[in-house]
């Protein structure tokens, strides 16, 4: 680490980087003893019909419980991981965990529609997605449509994977495949009609605006159209109360997940909420 090295000329700066630099090398080492001794976890987000109110899905977000500074929040520790190989760790614990609870719930007669995972676009440089999705069904043996790959545009962007391939390869899985965080990323709409796509998540910075903003209500709508016409499901998050809700519904938005309705949840009250569900 040259600053470091050469301390005494450039200590002037070399403080500054250090702190950094070892902010993020604590946080990475704990991150590390993390993984290896079981402090990460699953929570879950319910996602509904708009339109029946019932429950679609749930998403799979992680948490971190550290033993000093208690629960961490992905906003966190996912930038960390994604600037070092331990993104290719998390993403494999992730759809491993995700599928295995599935599994568990589907054998204790909880009949969960779908789980969903995000995926960073770092992830792919590190790990191959399709073999971690591939090993993960068939360890479980969950049925593949039960699963559900959240993928950032950035994904779809990349230029350093071959995007088409890992998607093509995803869905002959039989795995369903989500935009995450549609609309603020810097995608082509080429791509709808290329990738072989499922759901299109509606960001939360749209839905916040919804109300307020006649030009965050035109790219709603013009997103569940889009959704409409090209034949995928159209999800809006961070949905936090009903007038929000209403406005979607009119626009005709498939499915929602947000505060309104339900927080991520810890498992205990994931299977609280499953086993209260109406038959
Ligand atoms: P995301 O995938 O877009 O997840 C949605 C985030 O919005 C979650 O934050 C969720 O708790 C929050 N949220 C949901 N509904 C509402 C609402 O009504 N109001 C508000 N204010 N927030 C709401 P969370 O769990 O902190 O996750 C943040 C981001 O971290 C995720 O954004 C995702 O990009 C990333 N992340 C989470 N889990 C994983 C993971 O397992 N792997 C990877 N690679 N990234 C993950
Ligand atoms: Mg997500
Ligand atoms: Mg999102
Ligand atoms: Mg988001």
């Amino acid at each position: 680490f040259k600053a470091k090295e050469q301390r005494g000329s450039l200590s002037f700066f070399s403080d500054d980087l250090t702190a950094s630099a070892r902010y993020r090398l604590d946080l990475e080492q704990r991150l590390r003893y993390a993984i290896e001794h079981d402090e990460l976890c699953l929570f879950y987000q319910p996602q509904w019909d708009v339109r029946t109110g019932e429950l679609t899905g749930l998403e799979a977000l992680i948490r971190w419980h550290d033993a000093e500074r208690g629960l961490i929040a992905p906003g966190v520790f996912i930038p960390v991981a994604e600037q070092s190989s331990l993104i290719g760790a998390i993403g494999c614990w992730v759809v491993r965990h995700a599928c295995q609870q599935m599994a568990e719930w589907l054998e204790s007669g909880l009949d969960v529609p779908r789980v969903a995972v995000n995926v960073s676009p770092q992830q792919l440089h590190y790990h191959d997605l399709v073999s971690i999705v591939r090993d993960a069904l068939q360890e479980t043996g969950i049925p593949p449509a039960r699963l559900e790959i959240e993928l950032t545009e950035g994904v779809l962007m990349s230029s350093s994977i071959e995007p088409e391939v890992m998607l093509d390869s995803l869905r002959q899985l039989g795995v369903r495949l989500a935009i995450d965080d549609f609309g603020t990323g810097y995608s082509s709409l080429a791509y709808l009609t290329r990738f072989p796509l499922d759901l299109l998540k509606i960001d939360k910075s749209f839905t916040d605006d919804l109300l307020f903003s006649p030009e965050a209500r035109a790219v709603v709508e013009t997103i569940i159209v889009l959704g409409q016409k090209l034949n995928l499901t159209v999800l809006a998050e961070g949905v936090e109360n009903s007038e929000q809700l209403d406005a979607l519904s009119q626009l005709g938005c498939h499915q929602f997940q947000g505060y309104l309705r339900s927080r991520p949840l810890p498992i205990e009250e994931v299977q609280a909420l499953l086993a209260n569900l109406p038959h």
